[in-house]
């Protein structure tokens, strides 16, 4: 099968040919329907989160299964599904918590001894995130999928994979807005906006998007921010002081730097809790200011917005056709699998929402 493959840091995927295994006894054989380019991805791509290569990066993604193992009764082929990253075992102690974002993920790998899941001629090719959706097919395990309903477009399921799951999830799941709150979003890009039509949904009063993009500012209102901040211009931290008198009460860090994970601590008001979505490069030491903590403002991180993405992923699906969840409106521009380098390309100039490649 087709697929674009990374062989170095900071060049070009490379759409190559690459065998992909037969199912083992709980994996599933997935035909890509569409697959959204992420922030994540480019991570890799830039080598500010590092990976075994050549990999097929990639891990926002539906398709159609086309393929079990013999022990797989969840899914049987012809059942459209959404890829999540966050890929459980289902019985270590944090899944049995509930909390399975966490989860050890030791059975749910193949060992080293087995054939590799996908390779070129004898080398193994990595999978990102355990998925590679950058390829015309995927072999996943079981528990890396979630059944939907088959009437639902690829493009719009594949949002929900990442970017919606990893912002509504953040607002809904780990910080738990509630109704009447002050939330504040730095960074509008796919992640940003689902955090900010999350805080919506969440009941938030205020909803203040801070980006320095004047475009992304404007889909933020569209998507439910009821005050606007250009960082362009610095003085963010003063600005959001002065639209909100104290600080905020919950605010949402949607880039990954450590300026704007400072910030996200420095806007808060007293007991505020600010959580960090974007990953922030391996390395990095943020600096927060020690006195803050005497007021109980709190910092957080969010893995995938803490998502049960069984239960939540069917639940987007819903508030989308309910009309109270906009996904239509991130899809920027579609490409065919050879786009994904100008994909790269546009995401970062800052002005695309999403790209979602699309297969046929
Ligand atoms: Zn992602
Ligand atoms: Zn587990």
């Amino acid at each position: 099968m087709k697929a674009a493959v990374l062989h170095a840091v900071d060049t070009p995927l490379a759409i190559e040919d690459v065998q992909i295994d037969n199912p083992g006894p709980r994996e599933v054989l997935i035909r890509t329907g569409a697959s959204g380019v992420c922030h994540s991805d480019l991570h890799f791509v830039e080598g500010k989160y590092r990976m075994h290569m050549p990999a097929v990066l990639g891990h926002e993604a539906a398709g159609t299964v086309e393929a079990v193992g013999s022990q797989v009764s969840y899914v049987q082929p012809g059942d459209r599904v959404i890829m999540c990253l966050s890929v459980f075992c289902g019985h270590c102690e944090n899944c049995l918590r509930g909390r399975p974002v966490l989860c050890d993920r030791i059975d749910v790998v193949r060992s080293r001894s087995d054939p590799p899941r996908l390779k070129q001629e004898d080398t193994p090719v990595t999978q990102m995130a355990e998925l590679g959706s950058f390829a015309e097919q995927m072999l996943v395990h079981e528990h890396a999928v979630v059944k939907v309903d088959d009437d639902m477009p690829f493009e719009q399921l594949a949002l929900i994979g990442c970017g919606v799951t990893t912002g509504l999830g953040a607002v809904l799941n780990t910080a738990k807005v509630e109704p009447g709150s002050t939330v504040a979003v730095i960074g509008c890009g796919g992640v940003g906006l689902n955090a900010i039509q999350g805080a919506r949904l969440a009941g938030a009063l205020r909803i203040i998007a801070i980006d320095a993009v004047e475009t992304k500012l404007t889909l933020a209102q569209e998507f439910g921010a009821t005050d606007v901040i250009d960082a362009s211009g610095g003085g963010v931290v003063d600005k959001v002081k002065d639209l909100t008198g104290s600080g905020v009460d919950y605010s949402f860090e949607a880039i990954g730097l450590k300026e704007t994970a400072e910030q996200s601590f420095e806007i808060l008001a007293r007991g505020g809790t600010a959580t960090i979505i974007g990953m922030i490069p391996q390395g990095t030491k943020i600096e927060l200011d020690g006195p803050s903590f005497l007021s109980e403002r709190r910092i957080q991180g969010s893995s995938m917005g803490s998502n049960r993405f069984r239960i939540d992923m069917p639940r987007y699906i819903e508030f989308y056709r309910q009309g109270r969840l906009k996904l239509d409106e991130l899809v920027t521009q579609r490409m065919s699998l050879e786009g994904v380098n100008q994909a790269f390309d546009d995401m970062k100039q800052g002005h695309v929402a999403r790209t979602v490649l699309v297969f046929d």
